[in-house]
């Protein structure tokens, strides 16, 4: 068994490998395979096969790239515009989760989330990042 993952250790090396994008792209295909079981269409279901299979294609040929470059210049530009979004989303789900205990502001001067305890009543908040204080009335 070690032999194994040694051989594939060797094959992978100077290969790209994974990264989030191929993450997004792996969990996109599970998606769409997922969605694909309730597609009673012969001609859909076959089209979103194939698109499937495009897409673990593409994750193959990006793991395997040698052109590390060019695959972090993709990956940069995925992070880009998923991070955003990928943020904005755990940040709902704290926000409901901790909806009991705290509340979630933003710095009115540097935009950061900042939480506070969730008392009812007037707030002198500070922000740690930039260091000016505002009030927050919950
Ligand atoms: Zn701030």
């Amino acid at each position: 068994m070690r032999n194994f993952f040694e051989k594939i250790m060797i094959f992978m090396q100077g290969r790209y490998g994974m990264d989030s994008l191929n993450g997004f792209i792996m969990g996109l295909s599970f998606v769409i395979w997922v969605v694909n079981i309730f597609v009673f269409n012969r001609l859909a279901h076959y089209i979103i096969m194939v698109v499937q299979l495009l897409l673990i294609g593409l994750f193959i040929f990006r793991m395997l790239s040698r052109n590390i470059t060019m695959r972090s210049a993709e990956n940069r530009i995925f992070r880009k515009a998923y991070d955003p979004v990928k943020n904005r989303v755990q940040l709902t789900y704290k926000r409901i989760r901790d909806r009991k205990d705290y509340r979630y502001l933003k710095c009115p001067v540097c935009k950061a989330q900042l939480c506070v305890k969730n008392i009812k009543g007037k707030h002198n908040v500070r922000c740690p990042k930039c260091r000016s204080e505002f009030e927050k009335k919950i």
